[in-house]
């Protein structure tokens, strides 16, 4: 298949990692921010094709792990009001809240439906005018033109029983935090190309402006990740900082301009407290007043939460970087996917669940 047998190549793969190892003087700390790409690096051993000298630490890109326990339990209790139809992606039914989770509810005998797109869940609040529809919409910037879509249609269609639980972030602003945190050691960034083929590439040359440090936006597939290692590892080893783009089969430096015009139309920049992570300023979206009327937190009054994380789950370490999955004492013992602990367990995006799915329970570097 065009643009995805070639970039699962091992031959590409083992001549781009030669190229690596050849081009490598010294250490480097990598981040990549995305969940899926961390996942490709797993599944595919690319942290074993490279030299010693580079250590791939994982980032806050998964968007199940950072949606803040607040809004699990939010999500739950919602779900359990007899009146409410709460319509999610299907990887939140499992993420813990503080004391349940969502398939919990569904089991208790909450209207818990797992939905792939939010017009499904304004396809039900149409077919149900007597419930009232919540829909969880949580995400980067790549889900959140289809979640303002669904509000838009919601709104032009004068329904009234369909509201939104918004939690969504934006990857520029992480970075941000990452790089003014006293413990960071990230020295490149692979930023995630499905987001920049969303928003484009300009947010990201202020950072590689400010912090002096390269960023290279990647695509998915083995080939992908291994050419923006090594065009990092370039940079670094020349003392250069740019922003260069690896997926260029998809993202574009202007992005998705009718995408980011309903994202600006229905939702505006907002604090955002990220799961783990905490508060970080303007890093998240939430629905402008004039959808106030599709606001769930609004129209429910659910007020503010605020809930303690298990005091075992080191997830705030691995998402920023600090560790490695395999360094949580609970790691496959008292946290798998079967019981977890935290989000990263769950998600398909999280770190922990790439590498217990890919039984990589030793870490060498
Ligand atoms: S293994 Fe489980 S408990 Fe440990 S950091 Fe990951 S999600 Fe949290």
């Amino acid at each position: 298949m065009k643009y995805l047998d070639e970039y699962r190549d091992h031959r590409i793969a083992r001549a781009l990692a030669a190229e690596i190892v050849r081009s490598t003087t010294r250490p480097w700390v990598l981040m990549e921010i995305c969940g899926g790409q961390t996942h490709t690096i797993m599944r595919y051993g690319l942290d074993e094709l490279l030299p010693r000298e580079i250590e791939v630490v994982h980032g806050p890109g998964c968007p199940v792990c950072v949606t803040p326990l607040e809004t699990v339990d939010k999500a739950i209790a919602l779900a359990l009001r007899p009146e409410v139809i709460l319509v999610s992606y299907g990887d939140m039914l499992r993420v813990p809240g503080s004391h349940s989770d969502l398939f919990r509810a569904k089991a208790q005998g909450a209207d818990v439906r797992i939905a792939y797109s939010p017009t499904e869940a304004v396809k039900i609040a149409r077919a149900n005018p007597d419930r009232k529809v919540v829909f969880l919409a949580i995400g980067f910037e790549t889900t959140a033109p289809a979640n303002a879509m669904a509000a838009w249609q919601a709104q032009r269609e004068g329904l009234t029983n369909f509201s939104m639980l918004v939690s969504h972030v934006l990857v520029p602003p992480a970075i941000r935090a990452l790089m003014v945190s006293s413990t960071n050691r990230v020295q490149g960034f692979i930023a995630p190309g499905h987001v920049c083929t969303v928003m484009g590439c300009n947010e990201y040359e202020s950072l590689v402006r400010d912090f002096r440090v390269p960023i290279v936006v990647g695509g998915f597939e083995p080939v992908d990740i291994l050419e923006a290692v090594l065009m990092l590892i370039k940079q670094l080893e020349a003392g250069e900082e740019r922003l260069e783009n690896q997926y260029v089969r998809s993202v574009s430096m202007q992005g998705n301009v009718p995408a980011q015009q309903i994202m600006a139309e229905v939702f505006e920049i907002a604090d955002q407290k990220w799961r783990g992570i905490g508060p970080i300023p303007r890093s998240g979206l939430r629905l402008r007043a004039e959808y106030a009327a599709y606001d769930a937190d609004r129209v429910f009054q659910l007020g503010e939460m605020t809930v303690d994380e298990p005091a075992e789950c080191i997830s705030a370490q691995v998402l920023q970087g600090l560790k490695k999955p395999t360094n949580c004492p609970a790691f496959g013992m008292r946290c798998t996917p079967e019981n977890p602990l935290g989000a990263p367990m769950v998600s398909s995006e999280g770190a922990c669940a790439a590498y217990y799915h890919y039984r990589r329970h030793a870490v060498a570097k």
